[in-house]
Formats: C-alpha cells, structure tokens, sequence
C-alpha cells in the first residue's frame, strides 16, 4: 500500500498562500487554498493588478496557481487556456478533490478558493464560513474576497467584463460549505437568512449548509486561537496514520486553552505527520492581549483629544479590548460600519459578542464622503442602527469622548476630522514586513506630522531598522506563537514527522528537534512529500 502524498503548493518558505494537496489512494483534500501575498507582491501593486476579466490566464502564467487543470471554476477559463500549460513542470489533471479543509479566513488561507470549481465543498467552522461571508458582503468586491458566491462568467467570453457588468445580484452562485461544529451550534432562523442572502437581501442561488459528515475521510476539526475568531487545526485519518494540519496558532491569546486541548487531543491520535504554521519561530517571547489592555489603558487614560486605535481588521479579540479601555476611560468606541458588520455576524453564532444596539460604549463612524452612495448592507445597518451612527463633526465636537477604530488605510478621513493638535494615535498592529509596508509607515509618519497628531506603540526608522520606541511596547498581542510555545505544541502533540509551512525559517525545527525523536522534514514549493 503507497503511502500518503502531500504536494505543496504554496506556503513554504513563505508567509501564507497556504496551498497543500493531501492525496490517499483516490481520495484528495487540499488543506487551505490561501492567496500568496508575497509572490503575488513580486509582480503586482495597487495600480498593477491581473486582469479581472483574464480569468485563470493571469494567475497562472505568473505561477501564482498551480496548473491543475479540472480543479477551477469553467467560466474563469478563456478558450485554449490549458493548452497553454500543459508542458508545464508541476501541469497535471485533478478533477476529483473532495473538498478543501479551511482553517480561517484570513486571505493567506482562503483567499483563492475564489477559482476553485463550485462543487468543491469547503470545510470549516460556522464562525469562520459566516466571517468569511461577512468579508465578502461589506467588502470593495475584490476577487480573493469572492469566498463564499459569485458571478458566473459567461462561458466562452473571454473578457467577460460586459456579462459581468449585465449581471445582477440575484444570479450569485453560493459556495457549498460544509460546517464542522454545525452539530454543535443549532443555528438560528436569524443565522440561516443571514447565510442565504446576498448583502442586498437578495436570495442566493443556495447551497444549504451541511455538517461535514459526507466526507470520505475521516475528520476531526480542533478549534484553535489565533487573531481571527473561529480559528481551527485539521486531523486526517489516512493509510499512513492520522495527519495534523495546525493552521495559525498561539499559545498566549484569550482563547488559549483552545490550541492547548488541541495539543492533548492531537498527541492522543499518535499522529503520523504534524505540519506545522512557523510564523514567529524566531520570536522568544509574546506580548499577551491582557498587556495590551494594560499598556493601551494607560495610554489613553491622560490623553485630553481624540485618540485612534490602529489595529489589524478581523482582530475581534482586539476590538473588545478597547472597547474595555473606552469603557474604563469614559471614551465611546467608535467603530468602522464593515465591523460593526463583522459583530453583528458573530453575534449569530456566538451571544456573548455585545450587542451593538445595547452596548453604550459602542458607536459607529459613517464617513460623509463614502456613503452618498453606500450599498445596500450599509444602508440596512443604518436603518437598523440610526441612533449609532456618528459623524465626523459629531467626533470634532467632542473629541476627548472617542476612541476611534481606523487604520492606515482610513486616514484620509483626518481632513473631516481635522483632530486638534495633542491627538492620539495609538498603533497596536504589527511592525512593517517588506518595502511597500515600510513607505506606507513613513506615509503614516507624515500624515500624524501634517495634524500634529502624537504616534504611540508606533514603530520608527532608525538607520534603516525600524523599531518601537522602548517605552512604548506591548501594545499588540501577536496572532502566532514564538519559538519556545511552538516547540512546546510539537513536543506536545510528538508526530512521527513533522513538517514546517508558513514560516521564512523552516530550519528553526530542525535546529531544535533533532535530539528529540521528531524527524522534521522540510517541504519544497510544488514538490511531494511520501509519509
Ligand atoms: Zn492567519
């Protein structure tokens, strides 16, 4: 009998694109099908994008997706596409995939289930099927947000931007999802209308949700923590033995028993193969969410203007910590519509998120410029929540009373704002990755400059490094594990193999697991691995 074979597509050597074909005997799953940011940033910007109407051509001349001809959607294929590919070194045909096991819906994981063909079910939490939903609906329709519907390209068109503009939204083909904890999480009536409508209201052409008992493997889904909620790791029973698919992971989160019942429950499978996330291997220690709420509190507490928390999107966890800091500094939490969105979704399946419409300290800013002509999931919040909503000039008149939720990207909202000088602006966010990242922050610097507004926990350049002024930091609890709790969940769970993914230092492993009867294995992008 051969053995299980795992091909990795994406996400070694890198930060995300998690793309990892699982194959035991005629049975696929590919684990994650993430978009690849870093490669994808190799040859494209914000004003140099792949042709939204060339479908797959673009993404697969540039090695941004595998040539697995039969695995994308039809219509995203222009006429003689695949003949184009079919010499290609890592070309080969895959129709049969039973399905994709999501772990979370950050983009690096889910962002290109957007081409994979429509029968293809996707696995995952209710939380993590309804956030990735709630992406898509508020969201600038983006093609890698396209996760849970979309438009169907007419075939044989191979622009297909006309069809594309003729077609409305009621023509929206669902995503068929298969719900882990659907057995778990009796959903509500409420839910359920939430998952078969478009963001105008409109019925989807459905796929109701299942529980993901159809399967040909064997599954078991381990909730985990990491910095989106409903965060999951994946065990496959194979021929080989059980596979343990961890996803993003941290061991210092709120949630942190989560992964640590995931290590008990993993270890008691004697797994096979454990491939493990390797984000911030070389990170000794972490900064907790508890010393975020602490380092953040004393921050604003003496600020006498407007404070603004920048902090990363999807990061509800985060959220609710200022909110408890607003709520203990008498500030309201004035909160963007699309998470006010995002809350309203979590709240379906999980009642202990507030209640937007009971909770005093929350409200939310609506930007002038933006909603003349605001779509229709924004104006249903805004009937639903009228008396929440604030202004910029409400926020100018009483800016001590406000800790406003912006990032980066919503800082051109300062010239309606026009925040008096001694603001605040509180970064609790990760520090610049790669070059673009790092002229957006000199934009940022200048931007606080130009309003006289003080950065704080805000990272700054120094010959060249850039780097948090010392008596700033711990102001941001990280989405990953450092190197020692990443050690701890191997040893924890001790896989006959294990193999590092979503990591720049995959070596860290066998650094430090040699002497301990783990054989580590690294992955090769687009090669196969036989365990
Ligand atoms: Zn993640």
């Amino acid at each position: 009998m051969g053995g299980v074979r795992l091909t990795f597509y994406g996400g070694v050597e890198e930060i995300g694109g998690n793309k990892i074909l699982l194959e035991d005997g005629e049975h696929r799953l590919f684990l994650d099908f993430g978009f690849p940011y870093k490669r994808h940033k190799q040859f494209y910007e914000e004003y140099l994008k792949p042709r939204s109407g060339a479908g797959l051509l673009d993404p697969l001349t540039m090695c941004l997706l595998p040539p697995l001809e039969g695995l994308y959607r039809d219509d995203l294929a222009t006429p003689g596409l695949w003949q184009q590919f079919r010499n290609a070194p890592s070309y080969r045909q895959l129709e049969d995939v039973d399905g994709v096991l999501l772990t979370h819906a950050h983009l690096d994981h889910s962002g290109h289930i957007a081409f994979l063909r429509e029968d293809i079910p996707v696995y995952s939490t209710a939380t993590t099927a309804f956030i990735a939903k709630s992406i898509q609906d508020s969201g600038k329709a983006d093609f890698d947000q396209q996760v849970c519907y979309f438009d169907r390209k007419q075939p044989g068109c191979p622009t297909g931007w006309k069809q594309e503009a003729l077609l409305t939204t009621d023509k929206k083909q669902q995503r068929q999802f298969c719900l882990a904890d659907a057995e778990l999480k009796a959903l509500s009536e409420e839910a359920v209308k939430f998952w078969l409508k478009s963001p105008g209201q409109k019925p989807l052409n459905s796929c109701s949700l299942n529980a993901h008992s159809g399967c040909s493997f064997n599954l078991r889904c381990f909730p985990v923590d990491h910095s989106i909620p409903g965060a999951c790791a994946w065990g496959i029973e194979t021929g080989s033995g059980w596979i343990i698919y961890s996803g993003d992971l941290r061991l210092h989160g709120k949630r942190a028993q989560l992964t640590r019942k995931f290590i008990d429950d993993a270890a008691s499978l004697y797994p096979r193969a454990l491939i493990l996330e390797g984000t911030n291997v070389t990170r000794d220690k972490n900064v907790a969410e508890s010393e975020v709420y602490e380092n953040g509190f004393k921050a604003i507490k003496g600020a006498g203007g407007l404070v603004i928390a920048d902090f990363p999107p999807r990061d509800v966890n985060r959220l609710l910590t200022f909110l408890q800091i607003a709520r203990d500094t008498g500030r309201k939490l004035a909160i963007l519509p699309k998470d006010a969105y995002l809350l309203k979704t979590m709240r379906l399946l999980e009642p202990e998120i507030p209640d937007i419409a009971q909770e005093k300290s929350i409200v939310i800013y609506q930007d002038t410029i933006a909603s003349k002509s605001p779509n229709q999931w924004l104006q249903n919040l805004c009937k639903e929540h009228g008396s929440k909503m604030v202004l910029a000039e409400d926020v100018r008149s009483a800016e001590d009373k406000f800790i406003l939720c912006f990032s980066f990207f919503d800082i051109n909202e300062l010239p309606s704002l026009r925040p008096r000088s001694g603001s605040l602006y509180v970064f609790s966010s990760s520090e610049p990755h790669d070059e673009e990242q790092e002229i957006d922050f000199r934009r940022l610097h200048k931007w606080l400059e130009h309003f006289g507004i003080k950065g704080f926990g805000l990272p700054v350049e120094k010959n060249g490094d850039w780097e948090i002024p010392e008596a700033e930091r711990g102001l941001h609890a990280s989405g990953h594990a450092c190197g020692p709790d990443l050690l701890e969940v191997a040893l924890g769970i001790k896989p006959e193999v294990l193999i590092p993914v979503h990591s720049e230092h995959p070596d860290f492993y066998i650094d430090h697991l040699s002497n301990m009867e783990v054989k580590v294995v690294l992955p090769i992008v687009g090669g196969t691995l036989e365990v």
